[in-house]
């Protein structure tokens, strides 16, 4: 996962960019780092770990001027190394410029040969770096122009942002499979992964860049041109179901109100014989509510999270023995209890088998398990955490087996057309669910 977060024409960009990805930290813990522009010169900054440790008062400090481009890292396919953590500065005698991206793109591989038969060297595994080399092996003479070429290189899920040290471009993939907003701060913008990095830098939502949209940010004010000419819109879902805090919108619709309406249709599509509803926190809270509410069930408070436990661990092999450290059961809430447990997705299946334990261990007469999405069967090209063929249980297994595999009573999942529907009139990409992709599709993304 990852998240991107720009500023532009605001004083002290640093201390506000601090604060905006300190609120986007829940897309990547692994890293984080910012680069801001006093309009003569760049600074930059980035640490190992969370935004609070990586950090401080003199870092910040040191981070001078009223622009500003940062990014939260979680590594998919790279290397947990330094210089992957985002964002890249690059020297050139025609003026320095950083990028930063989310996203994924899924010719990669092919662009960085063909970058390296033309002379480029890498210094990361990084996309961004991608972009950044495209961009100066297609250089025009206006930067906008640069881009355009550029971009018409590049398949896949992008939100990148592009700082000289005056302008700040932005730019969205052609079907908006990654997520980006804009939002207005005095005289300034900021442009976010997530909307609910505008309300604690006190930024005011102006709208969703469109999907193939680029914008420019310089003393010109806003300019909107298009990279992309065949476009729809193909938000990826899991940005509804899981990627994003309940307290953001996308295209101007709650994610809260979103998996609180799956909840709904979930309990419509498949009801449980239970005594009470528990949500597996954090995610599928808001599911559980609705859940609950349209079942006629009391939601219970019967799993607690240990807030102290980073995604860190979760990311690697060790996922069996983290959902213990990361959980815990309340027992006198589930003892003798037929329980409607309900989760946002199944990937591996890890998770909802030890939480089936956890509760039986605890006294759970019956789990009914309850995932407020439908079965994973295809792998996410597009997403932040990219899972592979080999990973999904539900390739494997069917919904039966499944059930046995994780010990619950029963196992049902959202439909795809339930969770259309929870979404509403917003273009979704649900490819891992049907298999559906907008891109290409490329062999070393999905081997
Ligand atoms: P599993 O244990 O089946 O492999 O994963 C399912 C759990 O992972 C669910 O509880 C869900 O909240 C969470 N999850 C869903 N999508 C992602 C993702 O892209 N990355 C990570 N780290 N967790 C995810
Ligand atoms: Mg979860």
């Amino acid at each position: 996962m990852s998240g991107i977060l720009g500023i532009y024409n605001a004083n002290d960009a640093a201390k506000l960019m601090f604060y905006g990805l300190h609120t986007l930290q829940h897309r990547g813990q692994e890293g984080s780092g910012m680069i801001t522009s006093d309009s003569q010169t760049m600074y930059g900054y980035k640490n190992h770990g969370m935004v609070q440790r990586s950090f401080n008062e003199a870092t910040l400090l040191q981070l001078k001027g009223t622009m500003a481009i940062g990014h939260v890292y979680h590594p998919t396919k790279e290397r947990r190394v330094l210089q992957n953590i985002q964002p890249f500065l690059f020297h050139h005698s025609l003026g320095d410029f950083a990028v930063c991206h989310h996203g994924d793109i899924v010719n990669a591989q092919a662009i960085r040969h063909y970058l390296e038969k033309r002379g480029s060297i890498f210094q990361s595994d990084s996309d961004s770096e991608l972009l950044a080399h495209l961009i100066n092996t297609h250089r025009q003479k206006k930067t906008l122009d640069s881009i355009k070429e550029a971009l018409n290189y590049i398949e896949g899920s992008f939100a990148f942002l592009y700082m000289t040290k005056d302008e700040l471009y932005i730019m969205r993939d052609r079907f908006g499979l990654a997520t980006l907003s804009i939002g207005s701060l005095g005289d300034g913008y900021v442009v976010s992964s997530e909307t609910c990095a505008f309300e604690s830098i006190g930024a005011k939502y102006l709208r969703d860049v469109s999907p193939g949209e680029i914008i420019v940010l310089s003393k010109n004010g806003l300019q909107s041109i298009t990279h992309a000419s065949h476009t729809h819109q193909a938000i990826n879902a899991m940005e509804f179901i899981y990627y994003s805090r309940p307290d953001s919108n996308i295209e101007g619709i709650n994610v809260h109100q979103v998996r609180k309406k799956t909840g709904i249709i979930l309990a419509q599509e498949a009801p449980s014989p239970a005594d009470i509803v528990v949500g597996v926190p954090d995610s599928s809270i808001s599911a559980a509510y609705g859940y609950a509410e349209a079942s006629g069930l009391p939601y219970e408070m019967g799993l607690i999270k240990n807030r102290y436990v980073g995604q860190a661990f979760a990311t690697s092999n060790q996922r069996q023995s983290n959902v213990k450290l990361k959980l815990s059961p309340v027992r006198s809430v589930i003892a003798g209890k037929r329980i409607a447990l309900i989760d946002d997705s199944i990937i591996r299946g890890t998770t909802a088998k030890n939480i089936v334990k956890i509760m039986r261990d605890a006294g759970a007469k019956e789990i009914h398990v309850r995932i407020a999405s439908p079965e994973i069967i295809s792998p996410q090209l597009y997403g932040l955490d990219t899972y592979h063929n080999d990973d999904l249980i539900s390739l494997r297994l069917n919904k039966e087996k499944l059930c046995q595999e994780i010990a619950a009573d029963s196992l049902e999942f959202l439909s795809v057309d339930g969770l259309k529907r929870a979404v509403g009139e917003c273009g979704l990409y649900v490819g891992c669910f049907n298999r559906e992709y907008p891109t290409h599709i490329y062999e070393s993304e999905v081997a």
